[in-house]
């Protein structure tokens, strides 16, 4: 529960500077079906009042099909209010959605949230959605659930080798998405640095050549510095300067934040809290640089990804 109330915490400071808030409403059927199978609906749904294991990470409560649907559904809010309004929009969601496949749960994740809204913004006529997962892990679910799909781009920054495995550049969609699949896979330790250079020379290039009518976020903030389970070294202000980033990158200006990881509560709260302001545009922007770390910023991980990512994508991009 701690962490649903890291945000509702960072709600009430945004309702209380008189930000919009909104009660989510259960994601229906139909906008659950666009990207899982009934039988997985169903399993989920059968959850309901008990207490199961799905894998071996992924347990139920008596609610968790309830607050499933809810985040599911507070997605395709969030996706609407970015289109409607050409703005940005935030989910404070739990569970996490990145993991869960099209037929499974998977890594704390029941319905995959972010593929639920973009499948959303797609029923809604949009000719091509980004998704870009800021979660230290890679989001298998997303890319398997799109990786057929020229539509529906999905970058990801992640640490690897790491949980779930998958992300290697070179897997890169198939068929019609070959080259809308694109991972950028981090050496352990990567620093804001290592995050700047990589967004810099290949994630921003690459959004502004796709166009997206939206870009999504599956927000995620364990790749910082202060995160339990992962080993990224990447601070509050280096989160911040990657929202700044892809909120820039919005051309239209509508982006919707869906949340994932995040397991060190103070972080998650600092990261939330800057990424609300740099999207709002109510952040004080102090210098240009993307960290005030102290560290000597080393980019030799960034460079070493950079060139396994060129290898695996530059006949898909002419920006790389
Ligand atoms: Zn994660």
């Amino acid at each position: 529960m701690e962490r649903a109330h890291v945000f509702d915490a960072v709600a009430a400071r945004w309702t209380d500077g008189e930000g919009l808030s909104e009660a989510p409403r259960p994601a229906t059927r139909e906008e659950l079906l666009r990207v899982h199978t009934a039988e997985h609906v169903d399993a989920i749904a059968r959850t309901s009042g008990r207490a199961v294991m799905l894998d071996p990470d992924t347990f139920t409560s008596p609610e968790s099909a309830e607050i499933a649907a809810l985040a599911a559904g507070a997605a395709v809010q969030a996706v609407d209010h970015a289109i409607d309004r050409k703005d940005a929009a935030f989910a404070l969601v739990r569970p996490p959605g990145h993991h869960a496949e099209r037929d499974r749960a998977m890594g704390f994740c029941l319905f995959n949230n972010i593929a639920v809204a973009a499948a959303h913004a797609q029923s809604r006529g949009l000719a091509r959605v980004a998704v870009v997962d800021v979660d230290v892990h890679h989001g298998n679910g997303t890319q398997w659930i799109f990786y057929d799909n020229p539509r529906v781009l999905y970058v990801s920054t992640h640490q690897y080798p790491f949980y779930p495995g998958t992300g290697a550049a070179n897997e890169v969609g198939t068929g019609e998405g070959r080259g809308f699949t694109f991972n950028v896979p981090l050496e352990m330790g990567a620093t804001d640095a290592d995050y700047a250079l990589v967004y810099r020379e290949a994630v921003i290039p690459v959004l502004h050549e796709f166009a997206p009518d939206v870009v999504l976020v599956s927000a995620g903030f364990d790749a910082h510095e202060r995160d339990p389970l992962a080993s990224m070294r990447v601070t509050t202000e280096g989160y911040a300067w990657v929202v700044r980033q892809l909120v820039d990158a919005s051309t239209n200006g509508s982006i919707a934040f869906v949340t994932e990881g995040g397991y060190d509560l103070g972080a998650l709260s600092d990261c939330l809290d800057a990424a609300i302001a740099e999207a709002s545009g109510t952040a004080s922007r102090l210098g240009g640089s993307a960290s005030r770390s102290t560290e000597p910023s080393s980019t030799a991980r960034a460079a070493r990804a950079l060139d396994t990512v060129r290898a695996a994508q530059k006949g898909f991009w002419h920006n790389l």
